[in-house]
C-alpha cells in the first residue's frame, strides 16, 4: 500500500521523538511491502518563526489532503509571550478543527515490565490494564455559551442526536477492533443530555450486535478505573467526562512518555500524537522517551491504515525491548540499561519482526 503521512515535527523534543517514529515506520515499510511518502508541515512554535502564524493555511492543506498527521509536540517558553491567537497552541486547535476530528482516544495500558511505575496496588496491575478511553472532542460544556450575570456564572451544556451518533460510533469500531466491549459513561441520573446519550448508545448499539454494550455513570466509573481497570476495553465518553477520565487513566499508568493518542473524524484520516507535550528541558538532550510517538505511529496503521499485523509488530518490538531490560530515563529503574532517545528507536527496530 502507499499512504501518504502529514509529518509535523513541532517544537521542543517534536523533532527527535519524530524521528525516532518515522525510523520505525520505514523498518515496517521494507518488511511489509509499503510506501510511506512523508511531507513536512510547520506548526507551532517553529512556524511562528517562519511564517508568523503557527499553522498557515497551506501547511493545513497538507495535512487535510494527506492520509493521516503524525505530530510531536509545540510549544515552549519561547513563544510564551506572542499574543493569544499566535501561540503555537493555536496551531493545534486550528489543524483540528481543520481536519475534523471529533473524537481523541487515549490508550491507557500498562506494560507488564513497567508495573511497578503504575501507583496502583500490585494486585490490580496484575490483573491487566489495556483500554481506550474515546472522548467527545468539540461539543458538549466546553464548547456551549459562557457567560457571568452579576454574581452568577453560566455554561451551557448542549449534545444533538447527531453529535452523540458520531461518537457513538467510533467507540463502537474501536470496540470492533479490540476486544469488543464497550462502556458508554454518562450521568443520566441526573443530566438530560446524559439520558439522550444513553438512549442513542442503545439505539446504536442494534448496528452492532458483535460489540456488548454497557452503561456506567461517571462517578462510578472514576472510582472503578482505580479499583478494577481491568474490566474495561472501550469507554466512550463526552467531552468534559472524558477530559477528566482519560487523565486519571494516563496517570494509572505511570509513565506520561509511554502513551500515544488518536484523533479522528468522519473519515479514516487521523491525527496521531504522543499525549505530553514538548518537554522544553529535555530538548535536544538525546534523553526524551519517543515511544509514545512509536506507539502513536502503530495506531495510525491500526485505526486509519487497517493494518493491523504491521501495527501489532510495532507494539511487540515494543514489549521486546522492554523485555530486552533497555530504559530510557523517564522510565529507568535499577538494574536496567539507560538508553537515549535515538538508541532507543534503534533497538526497537531491531525487534521489529514480520510474524
Ligand atoms: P510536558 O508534557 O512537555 O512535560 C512534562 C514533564 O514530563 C517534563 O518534566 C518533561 O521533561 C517530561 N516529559 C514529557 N514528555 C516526555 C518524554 N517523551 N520523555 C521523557 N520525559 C518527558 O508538559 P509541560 O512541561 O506542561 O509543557 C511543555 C510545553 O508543551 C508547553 O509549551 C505546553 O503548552 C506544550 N504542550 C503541548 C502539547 C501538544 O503539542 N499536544 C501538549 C501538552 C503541552
Amino acid at each position: 500500500m502507499v499512504k501518504n503521512i502529514a509529518v509535523i515535527r513541532g517544537d521542543g523534543i517534536g523533532p527527535e521523538i519524530v524521528n525516532e517514529a518515522l525510523k520505525v515506520l520505514d523498518k515496517v515499510a521494507e518488511l511489509y511491502g509499503h510506501t510511506f511518502n512523508y511531507t513536512d508541515v510547520d506548526m507551532g512554535g517553529c512556524a511562528i518563526d517562519k511564517h508568523g502564524d503557527p499553522l498557515p493555511e497551506s501547511e493545513l492543506n497538507k495535512c487535510v489532503k494527506s492520509d493521516s498527521v503524525l505530530l510531536g509536540a509545540v510549544g515552549g517558553n519561547k513563544w510564551n509571550d506572542v499574543p493569544g491567537n499566535m501561540r503555537p497552541e493555536k496551531g493545534l486547535l486550528r489543524l483540528r478543527a481543520g481536519m475534523g476530528v471529533y473524537s481523541n482516544n487515549r490508550p491507557a495500558k500498562i506494560w507488564p515490565q513497567l508495573a511497578d511505575a503504575s501507583p496502583l496496588k500490585k494486585s490490580i496491575v496484575d490483573e491487566g490494564i489495556d483500554f481506550i478511553i474515546v472522548r467527545e472532542l468539540i461539543g458538549g460544556i466546553y464548547f456551549g455559551e459562557h457567560k457571568t450575570v452579576d454574581d452568577t456564572a453560566i455554561d451551557v451544556l448542549t449534545y444533538s442526536e447527531a453529535e452523540i451518533e458520531r461518537i457513538g460510533r467510533i467507540g463502537f469500531e474501536t470496540a470492533r477492533k479490540r476486544n469488543k466491549k464497550l462502556c458508554s459513561v454518562e450521568k443520566s441520573n441526573v443530566l438530560d443530555s446524559s439520558r439522550l446519550w444513553r438512549k442513542v448508545m442503545h439505539l446504536l448499539a442494534k448496528e452492532y450486535p458483535d460489540v456488548e454494550l454497557s452503561d456506567m455513570l461517571v462517578d462510578n466509573c472514576a472510582m472503578q478505573i482505580v479499583k478494577n481497570p481491568a474490566q474495561f476495553d472501550v469507554i466512550v465518553t463526552e467531552n468534559m467526562f472524558g477530559d477528566i477520565l482519560s487523565d486519571e487513566a494516563s496517570m494509572i499508568t505511570g509513565s506520561i512518555g509511554m502513551i500515544p493518542s488518536s484523533s479522528l473524524g468522519a473519515t479514516t484520516c487521523g491525527l496521531y500524537e504522543p499525549i505530553h507535550g514538548s518537554a522544553p528541558d529535555i530538548a535536544g538532550k538525546d534523553v526524551a522517551n519517543p515511544v509514545g510517538t512509536i506507539l502513536s505511529a502503530a495506531m495510525m496503521l491500526r485505526y486509519s491504515f487497517d493494518m493491523n499485523e504491521e501495527a501489532d509488530a510495532i507494539e511487540n518490538a515494543v514489549s521486546g525491548y522492554l523485555d530486552a531490560g533497555y530504559r530510557t530515563a523517564d522510565i529507568m529503574s535499577e538494574g536496567m540499561t539507560l538508553v537515549g532517545c535515538k538508541q532507543c528507536g534503534d533497538l526497537i527496530i531491531n525487534h521489529i519482526k514480520k510474524e
